[in-house]
């Protein structure tokens, strides 16, 4: 919890997910993880899905009393077998929060970047998210109701001068997919809306910049809530998401940002 963040859920006590299953893939890290304690918190029985080793990912779900099922979201058989392996332990899948995605350096500028990192990325972060919709919403349909969050990013709707090319296409995909999902399956009781964080404090994130103070001082300056996000921010707008006190909420571009898409000047 960083100093200026109140407490998103000290104290809340909530069982607005209670009963319901939540696979969420990336869950052993960052933003999954700490939806991951959020989701359970609220009483959801928790699955992570995600391609660390096996240890980190077991320690992730005995935080939540949770199951780990090492999945590799850019294969299609490990993401149907996710979804299957969810329904069977649960009887339902009510809650899929496609979330792993990565960013390498080898992205960059559209001048730097070659096809394959462009590829790597689409794969993860966008093709991922295709094979997670495929295949969830089936169960859905069948249990005529469910709550798909897909993670896209602040920069599906803004551009950066400090280009990851292929990260911000993929980005705008999950977006699209996502609003027009959203649409087509909004009369059969599935809810389907994209994330979008801003910049978040992820160990990654709170490294390079404590490196690198100018750098973040550059970024800080367009926040108008003048920080960044902590995980928990995020895991408190899915928690919401997820559950029926967003019911009329579908084909959102749900961007939990501290203000920077809509900003042109910032305080000082
Ligand atoms: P993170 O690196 O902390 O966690 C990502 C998780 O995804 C890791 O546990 C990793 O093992 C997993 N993963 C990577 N490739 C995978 C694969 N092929 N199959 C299964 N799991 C895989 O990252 P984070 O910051 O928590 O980011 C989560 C999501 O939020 C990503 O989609 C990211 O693009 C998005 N996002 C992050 C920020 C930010 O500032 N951190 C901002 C906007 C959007």
């Amino acid at each position: 919890m960083t100093e200026n963040n109140p407490a998103p859920y000290n104290g809340l006590v909530s069982n607005r997910l209670e009963g319901r299953s939540a696979v969420i893939t990336g869950g052993a890290s960052g933003i999954g993880l700490a939806t991951a304690k959020r989701l359970a918190h609220e009483g959801a029985k928790v699955v992570i899905a995600d391609i660390c080793s096996p240890e980190v990912g077991q320690a992730a779900a005995d935080m939540v009393g949770g199951i780990f099922i090492r999945t590799d979201v850019t294969n299609e058989e490990d993401v149907i077998n996710v979804f299957k392996v969810t329904n069977e332990r649960f009887g339902s899948v009510d809650i899929a929060f496609n979330n792993a995605g990565i960013s390498p350096a080898d992205d960059a500028s559209i001048l730097d970047t070659g096809i394959d990192a462009w590829r790597k990325v689409q794969e993860v972060n966008l093709t991922s998210v295709f094979y997670c919709c495929k295949h969830v919403i089936p169960y859905m349909l069948e249990q005529k109701r469910g709550s798909i969050i897909n993670t896209a990013s602040f920069v599906a709707v803004m551009g950066a001068a400090t280009s990851q090319i292929s990260y911000s296409a993929s980005k705008g995909g999950v977006l699209s997919m996502s609003r027009e999902l959203g649409v087509e399956f909004a009369r059969q009781g599935i809810r389907v809306n994209a994330l979008c964080p801003g910049p978040v404090n992820t160990p990654l994130l709170t490294e390079l910049f404590a490196n690198d103070p100018e750098r973040a001082a550059r970024r800080l300056v367009h926040v108008p809530l003048g920080r960044f996000a902590d995980p928990d921010e995020l895991a408190a707008a899915v928690a919401f998401l997820a559950s029926d006190d967003s019911s009329f909420i579908t084909a959102s571009q749900f961007l939990v940002d501290g203000g920077i898409a809509g900003a042109y000047v910032t305080p000082e």
